[in-house]
């Protein structure tokens, strides 16, 4: 199959990449990496008349601490992610799961705001925003909104974008002296979309659990915190008592379906070895 015939334009700014999606009367959609899009249009999933290539925008790319947050351009690609020092100081959870997001070919060109946008319940970094309680700036020709992460995914590969907005970049809180963080994933093969995958964030004082987030991908239609565990969790010892406590929460918070290869109670059997794993790991972890 081959993708419909469309337009193409890439615009220099934010304000003119609005403006063409308007003047599209829709029929448009934007283009970052064009590893899950270009895929799309070749099956015809997708056929807009025109597509917008957004990664000449300079504003759009890069990492910026900016007060209390690390700002995540929406064109800054995954290999930039994985590499940065910034991400490894002050968001040590994405840089733990940068590793994990496909190949380094499709970590060249990816980008994080095209990741969030997408919205796919089996993506480390839509999963690992939750984890890290992002915040969505969100650019229309109205104007900027910021809209709380945990409002931003809505179901499957549905997320609090309108038509015509667009992510200009993702804040995340900086981690802090006590954060400790854990991320890992079960998959058949490394590099292949994850059974089930996790992701840990937590505040860790005198080897007490304050604030503490937890976010899986893979076990619902959109990327699922764990809130039960968390509750277990905070102020709490990691005693094996409330380690099981919190992995037997999981069967509340998570809605994972099954296939064939992968029944939904393994999926859930997964989640609950993969939680036990990582709070092992958090005491040591930076
Ligand atoms: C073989 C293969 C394996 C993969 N494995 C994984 C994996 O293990 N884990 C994983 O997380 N991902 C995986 N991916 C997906 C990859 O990470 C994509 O790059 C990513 O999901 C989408 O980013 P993109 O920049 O390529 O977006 P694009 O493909 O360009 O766009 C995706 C969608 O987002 C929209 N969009 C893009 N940017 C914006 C923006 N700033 N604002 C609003 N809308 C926007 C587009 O219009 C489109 O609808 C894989 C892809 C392939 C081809």
């Amino acid at each position: 199959m081959k993708a419909r015939a469309f337009e193409y334009v890439r615009p220099q700014s934010v304000e003119e990449a609005l403006r063409a999606f308007a003047d599209a009367d829709g029929d448009a959609a934007y283009i970052a990496g064009g590893q899950s899009l270009v895929p799309a249009l070749a099956l015809r999933l997708q056929a807009p008349a025109l597509l917008i290539d957004i990664t000449r925008i300079g504003d759009l790319s890069g990492l910026d601490v900016v007060e209390d947050r690390l700002r995540i351009g929406a064109t800054t690609r995954h290999f930039e992610i994985l590499g940065s020092e910034l991400v490894a100081k002050h968001a040590p959870l994405l840089a733990m799961a940068a590793p994990f997001v496909a190949h380094p070919a499709i970590r060249n060109k990816g980008t994080f705001g095209g990741s969030l946008a997408l919205a796919d319940p089996a993506s480390e970094f839509p999963a690992m925003a939750l984890a890290l309680d992002a915040q969505i700036e969100i650019a229309s020709l109205e104007g900027d909104r910021h809209v709380p992460v945990a409002d931003f995914f809505l179901g499957l590969y549905e997320t609090a974008l309108q038509p015509g907005e667009m992510i200009r970049a993702v804040h995340v809180p900086l981690a802090g002296a006590k954060t400790r963080c854990a991320f890992d994933e079960l998959a058949r093969r490394r590099g292949d979309y994850a059974l089930v995958g996790a992701g840990v964030n937590a505040e860790i004082d005198d080897g007490r659990i304050g604030r503490v987030r937890i976010a899986f991908l893979s076990v619902g239609p959109m990327p699922m915190r764990a809130k039960g565990a968390e509750e277990v969790l905070a102020g709490n010892r990691l005693t094996c008592e409330i380690v099981r406590e919190a992995q037997d929460a999981l069967s509340v918070d998570l809605n994972p379906s099954g296939d064939e290869g992968t029944p939904a109670e393994m999926r859930m059997h997964l989640a609950r070895v993969l939680l036990g794993r990582l709070l092992g790991r958090l005491e040591t972890t930076p």
